[in-house]
């Protein structure tokens, strides 16, 4: 990372016109429809500043902050999964045109996208989903484009929710630098005395973005405000999840444990967490034509293993019972993502809990998982 800098409050909106100028669409946390979301924005004035967003199991409200941090919230609701994997996407077309027809790929051009205000739980999700689609032996076209057209800014977290537990999954609340892990800026927000950010740059294009705007050196009050912020974060998380042990065990002897039925009886099935999920990629194909019969496409579109189609094959449904396709989808996030690609999961950014609307909560049935474990273990 580059030395650290400061820029004034009222100077760090000068970034949106500096993106804009070089092409980039700016996509940031907003507020939409009572909750903060991520959308596009015209101009800084547009970020949540003096609100935040409460979180709890299957519950998020708005609230106002005394104070007027601008990024005073933790993750928003959807995760940048939806700029980088749109939710429909047409793979290609095909055509008739006198008598011949013609194959055609989808060509059009990416968005230049710059994420502003990713998270550090976000930035392993987006290192999840690159490790998933550029680094496989046929790297995923369209995402492998809109990658390279995106600028990343990110802000290390100074108030996370209740449903938070990424000190459990170690993906925050600051950004460590480690492999895989690409950011073009990071802020932390400090609004000790002056309101103010301290910045430092990820890459040549972070600098060259850095040199546009107005900063100073940061002091050393500065960085131990901002260790201060990360600490604060760090003790106010309350969630923990037992990472390691909750892989042993669900690779081990949770394949007939009791707490399927049990969640299973509560889950309605209704794919919020998998939508909601930041490192969930799953989709199906859909085939359409027009009504004249001279053009036909293909759509690649968002899908869930907790539908009964989804595993849908010859005969019937590989996971016909709502207790079945949970398992499959908890399996997936702590452990079996881990052997497929090597990296984690989950990144404990809580989307799945608050936004479940039943309340079920992965770190409480990791945490019964356990103990049913370890209960079987000691009567051995
Ligand atoms: S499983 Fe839940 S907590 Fe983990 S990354 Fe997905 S949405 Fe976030
Ligand atoms: S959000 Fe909750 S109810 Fe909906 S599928 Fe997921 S676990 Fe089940």
């Amino acid at each position: 990372m580059g030395p650290a800098l400061v820029v004034a409050r009222e100077d760090l909106p000068d970034l949106v016109p500096l993106l804009q100028q070089s092409g980039y669409q700016v996509i940031a946390p907003t507020l939409r429809q009572g909750a903060i979301a991520y959308a596009p924005i015209q101009s800084f004035e547009e970020l949540p500043a003096g609100w935040t967003m409460e979180q709890d199991a299957g519950r998020v409200r708005l609230a106002h902050r005394p104070d007027n941090m601008v990024f005073g919230h933790a993750v928003g609701a959807q995760s940048w999964k939806r700029w980088l994997r749109p939710p429909a996407q047409t793979l290609f077309t095909v055509c008739r045109e006198n008598g011949r027809t013609h194959i055609r790929p989808n060509e059009m051009a990416p968005p230049k996208l710059a994420l502003f205000g990713i998270r550090p739980c976000d930035l392993h999700a987006l290192a999840a989903l690159d490790r998933v689609f550029l680094d496989a032996a046929i790297p995923d076209a369209p995402y492998a484009a809109m990658r390279a057209s995106t600028v990343v800014i990110a802000v290390n977290c100074g108030t996370p929710a209740d449903t938070c537990f990424c000190t459990s999954m170690e993906t925050g609340p600051a950004v460590a630098r480690q492999a895989g892990l690409k950011f073009d800026l990071v802020l932390t927000e400090l609004t000790d005395g002056a309101h103010r950010f301290m910045v430092q740059a990820g890459s040549d294009l972070g600098r060259t973005l850095l040199a546009g705007l107005k900063t100073a050196p940061a002091t050393e009050e500065d960085e131990a405000a901002a260790r201060v912020l990360i600490r604060t974060a760090q003790k106010s998380m309350t969630r923990r999840l037992e990472a390691r042990t909750a892989q042993l065990v669900l690779l081990g002897d949770a394949m007939e444990s009791r707490q399927w039925q049990a969640v299973g009886a509560r889950c309605m099935a209704c794919t919020n967490c998998t939508m909601v999920c930041p490192t969930c990629f799953c989709t199906s194909l859909e085939d359409g034509s027009s009504v004249d019969g001279t053009t036909a496409w293909r759509k690649r579109v968002w899908d869930s293993c907790f539908t009964q189609s989804f595993s849908y094959i010859h005969g019937g449904s590989v996971r016909a019972t709502i207790p079945a396709r949970y398992r499959q989808w908890m399996m997936h996030k702590l452990a079996s993502y881990r052997e497929q690609f090597q990296v984690q999961g989950c990144t404990g950014c809580g989307r799945c809990i608050a936004w479940c609307p039943v309340g079920i909560d992965i770190t409480e049935v990791a945490r019964a998982l356990i103990a049913e474990s370890a209960r079987a273990e000691e009567a051995r």
